[in-house]
């Protein structure tokens, strides 16, 4: 099973990769620091729990 899934960072539009947790559930939101620009990202993850697909969209936080 794919654990990790690619964002595009919300300020420098950089990808990153972010480890999913899937026993947290098949909606969540954390924040992550990019790689690349060190700043905050709040991810929204939805992972569809029949494909396993995962989706993230990231925003500035604050
Ligand atoms: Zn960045």
């Amino acid at each position: 099973m794919q654990n990790t899934a690619e964002y595009y960072c919300a300020y420098c539009g950089e990808p990153n990769l972010t480890f999913i947790d899937f026993s947290a559930g098949g909606d969540q939101s954390y924040v992550e620091d990019c790689q690349i620009c060190c700043r905050p990202n709040i991810l929204y993850i939805h992972i569809d729990e029949e494909s396993l697909d995962i989706e993230i969209s990231s925003e500035y936080e604050g």
